[in-house]
């Protein structure tokens, strides 16, 4: 065994083989994997192995189609072919109009990246699947490339690969410990000996987090037990001469595909189990648990009802075994939060259709810093302290009664909430307050208007649509109050902070102290990384801020940047701080008397600036900076005194009709205003230039990414951010939707909403440069419909913004 490696991988999964063969392909070869059992024997021996290229997102079906394009080439490798049943093809069905327009939406998505779905009548369906019934169908989304391989193989084959190309695996070598090293290395404590690595990967499946124990980490991974049963041979399908296609079904939880001449039919059941949560037999090896199948009744009645052939079918083996969840579904892939030279591939809950994508992924971000995609959907850091393992239960066992259920468009699930509140929290329950959540922080999203209203989730425009015209407009004519939970804000203080700041960031930073401004951060491609509002409220400290889901990802770039001396400090304020927008015309004289000890004119408190005020007897950080284009403050109060501050503001501006407004307010307000989005409209995909970012990043100062950047700007642009407004007036566009010119997929929407000030429905999105000009005419496809679009300046509201420096 060797002693020394760049890179080792625990765990002998489809993760770990996915990792290890394209860690290989990235050119590393001084790579190794150790298992503590044989390769495969932890869920992926098991696995109902289903391959489809359907996602929510676009990082999601672009890996999946990778997935799919590298199992054909291994099933079609004549020196070591395996069994897959590639482009069987598959139906999702759909018995709502909400699942019709959620799969016209995600055809569109897929669209973008390459990929032809298509949404069959039931009829069509029945005519592709013999074998269903069409009661209460109302169609089905077809996926071409849908399919199922044997994942024994699968993994073998992707070790063979690696090995051919110098990798080495170890199996029966149990990883004991993990040790890192002062410089950041690893060393790697295993049954046979010890290995010393530049880096580690976490591929343990559901024993991810014991080797998480290993290096002081708990993984937000759960469990649940998981069930299929494979039929005896059925005659209806020994007539056939074709695979019936695979069938998905969100009505009736349950999947089908043909195994032999008879299905294997697996469940998602409400009655759900999580599995070993208090630790794991260590003799559980190529095991399964033991079967259950009356805990899904209540999802086979529906199943029997779509499939009849099944009355008649004996059964001949059922599969229970275990399948790990995150608490959004969607896996761990990157970075370890908070630990240098460590990564993760672990949650993976449909491992064998996406595990090929996922360890595409993951090499790429270990051998160039970055993947293809961007990968925060992916990225462990969305998950911050709050995530512990009860919360994550309870979202497993959530996410699982739901598997087959998108999201409708702002849905935030109830499990596990309220998981982390202000003390304002019951306050703006009682006002009416309908929450949904930023990094585990309850926000508000709107305010109701009545105690009965209940938002209509939709792809179209809800009834929350006049609720939130109202919210707006009251901002816009008077004055509005928001509460924003979570936002997050580091202060950075020692000798030298803003030399050691400034060339971490394109743009300037702020120089005289009691000026705040928006700076942005750059990978080593010269591609946006980050967006931080940096204030200096001096001598030598800083306030950083930034959204609230950034917390773990942007302390992470931080900290692997501070000098050795220890001269810069970075403490995290994030759980000790809210702000409270002040927004509108009337903002000023409501602060004037709540604070009136302030200065609050234009010449004293200009807008970007900073200084410490009272709001009555609170404390406060008060900041004139606007995200809504109105005249505006963010007043950061520690939570001890929130509640004190926000009844002095409250008070003081019921004389000026002050209201309560909330997410959705934001969002529509920020879309007018052309203000992007981290991680909707600013990705690790395009640089700042492509971003329209131009006035951001000062070429005449040295900074991160600034030699990928110019290199970048010699080629031109890829692609080109714009605002456009929609001919609709029926729904928005989603993120992920498709542009198209000439019938031509040109571009991808990034974010969307109605603008409410403006009138019009606003999208934002990234164009081939070719149609990003002002007044280009595109067509976007909302819900199946292509709309006609034209491309608008990006700040459609007070475009000289005026009323900010009013
Ligand atoms: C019933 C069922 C049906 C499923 N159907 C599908 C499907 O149709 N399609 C699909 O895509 N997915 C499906 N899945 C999910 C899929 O099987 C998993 O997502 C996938 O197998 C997980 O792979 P993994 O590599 O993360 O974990 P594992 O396969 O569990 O691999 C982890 C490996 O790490 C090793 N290990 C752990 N600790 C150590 C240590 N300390 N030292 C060394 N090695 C260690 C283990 O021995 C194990 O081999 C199904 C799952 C179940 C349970």
């Amino acid at each position: 065994m060797k002693s020394h490696a760049r890179a080792v991988i625990i765990g002998g999964g489809i993760g770990g083989c996915s990792a290890l063969y394209h860690l290989t392909r990235e050119g590393w070869s001084d790579v190794v994997l150790v298992e503590r059992d044989e390769l495969t024997s932890g869920t992926t021996w098991h696995s109902a192995a289903q391959v489809t290229n359907f996602g929510a997102i676009q990082v999601m079906v672009g890996l999946k189609s990778h997935s799919i394009r590298l199992y054909k080439e291994l099933a079609d490798d004549p020196e070591y072919p395996i069994n897959y049943h590639h482009a069987t093809g598959g139906l999702r069905l759909a018995s709502t109009q909400d699942h019709l327009d959620g799969y016209h939406h995600f055809m569109s998505l897929a669209k973008g990246m390459g990929v032809a779905f298509e949404l069959l009548d039931p009829a069509e369906c029945q005519r592709r699947h013999p074998l269903i019934t069409t009661d209460n169908l109302l169609g089905a989304l077809w996926d071409p490339l849908d399919g199922d391989i044997d994942p024994a193989q699968l993994c073998q084959a992707l070790a063979r690969r690696a090995r051919l190309a110098g990798a080495e695996i170890y199996r029966h070598t149990p990883v004991t410990g993990l040790t890192e090293k002062p410089g950041g290395e690893w060393i790697v404590h295993t049954g046979k000996g010890d290995i010393h690595c530049e880096m580690v990967v976490n591929a343990g499946g559901y024993r991810c987090n014991e080797i998480g124990a290993m290096m002081g980490v708990e993984l937000p991974v759960a469990s649940m037990e998981h069930q299929y049963l494979l039929t005896e041979p059925i005659p209806e399908i020994e007539a056939l001469d074709f695979r019936v296609p695979l069938l998905r079904c969100s009505t009736d939880d349950f999947y089908s595909r043909q195994e032999k001449s008879g299905l294997l039919v697996g469940f998602y059941e409400q009655d759900c189990k999580t599995w070993c949560l208090d630790g794991i037999d260590p003799d559980f090896t190529n095991a399964l648990c033991p079967d259950d199948l009356d805990r899904c009744i209540d999802t086979m009645e529906g199943t029997f009802k779509r499939l009849p052939c099944l009355n008649e079918a004996g059964i001949h083996t059922v599969v229970n075994g275990p399948i790990t969840y995150t608490p959004d579904g969607v896996p761990l892939v990157g970075k370890i939060p908070g630990k240098r030279n460590a990564w993760c591939i672990t949650g993976l809950r449909a491992g064998l259709g996406e595990g090929g994508g996922h360890g595409w992924l993951l090499a790429q971000m270990m051998v160039h810093g970055e993947a293809c995609y961007d990968t925060w959907a992916l990225d462990p850091r969305r998950f911050t302290r709050y995530a512990n393992v009860e919360y994550t239960a309870l979202k497993a066992v959530e996410d699982y009664q739901n598997e087959f259920r998108f999201h409708m468009p702002h849905e935030h699930r109830p499990a596990g909430r309220p998981m982390k509140t202000t003390p304002l929290y019951p306050l703006l329950k009682d006002m009416g307050a309908a929450f949904g959540v930023v990094n585990g922080w309850e926000r508000a999203l709107y305010f109701k208007p009545d105690d009965g209203f209940e938002e209509q989730h939709s792809f179209r425009f809800t009834n929350a649509f006049d609720v939130v015209a109202r919210e707006v407009s009251a901002v816009q004519e008077g004055v509005g109050i928001m509460e924003v939970s979570g936002f997050n804000r580091f202060e950075i203080t020692g000798e030298g902070v803003k030399d050691w700041l400034d060339p971490l960031f394109c743009s300037r930073v702020p120089k005289r102290a009691g000026r705040v401004g928006l700076t942005y951060f750059l990978n080593e491609d010269g591609n946006v990384k980050g967006e931080a509002t940096l204030a200096n409220l001096g001598p030598d400290r800083v306030w950083y801020g930034s959204a609230a889901a950034a917390e773990y990802h942007d302390m992470d770039w931080l900290r692997d940047r501070l000098p050795e001396d220890g001269s810069i400090r970075i403490e995290s304020l994030t759980n000790d701080y809210t702000i409270l927008v002040v927004a509108g015309p009337r903002s000023r004289e409501v602060l004037a008397r709540a604070a009136p000890r302030t200065d609050w004119s234009k010449n004293s408190f200009p807008w970007l600036s900073v200084r410490p005020v009272s709001i009555g007897n609170a404390e406060a950080v008060a900041m004139s900076v606007s995200f809504s284009g109105e005249l505006a403050w963010e007043l950061h109060i520690p939570n001890a005194q929130l509640y004190l501050a926000f009844r002095h503001l409250w008070s003081a501006g019921q004389e000026f009709g002050i209201k309560l407004f909330g997410l959705y307010a934001t969002e529509s307000m920020r879309l007018e205003k052309g203000f992007r989005h981290w991680k909707a409209d600013l990705i690790t995909e395009f640089n700042p230039i492509e971003s329209r970012l131009d006035r951001f990043v000062d070429l005449e100062k040295p900074f991160v990414g600034k030699a990928g950047l110019e290199e970048m700007r010699t080629r031109g642009p890829r692609r080109q951010f714009v605002s456009m407004v929609l001919n609709s007036d029926e729904a928005p566009a989603q993120p992920g939707d498709s542009i198209l010119a000439d019938g031509r997929v040109v571009g991808t929407v990034t974010s969307a909403d109605w603008g409410h000030r403006v009138g019009k429905n606003i999208a934002m999105g990234f164009v081939d440069p070719d149609h990003a000009e002002i007044g280009a005419k595109l067509t976007v496809e909302v819900i199946g419909e292509p709309v006609s679009a034209r491309v608008c300046e990006p700040c459609l509201y007070d475009p000289s913004f005026d009323l900010v420096r009013a």
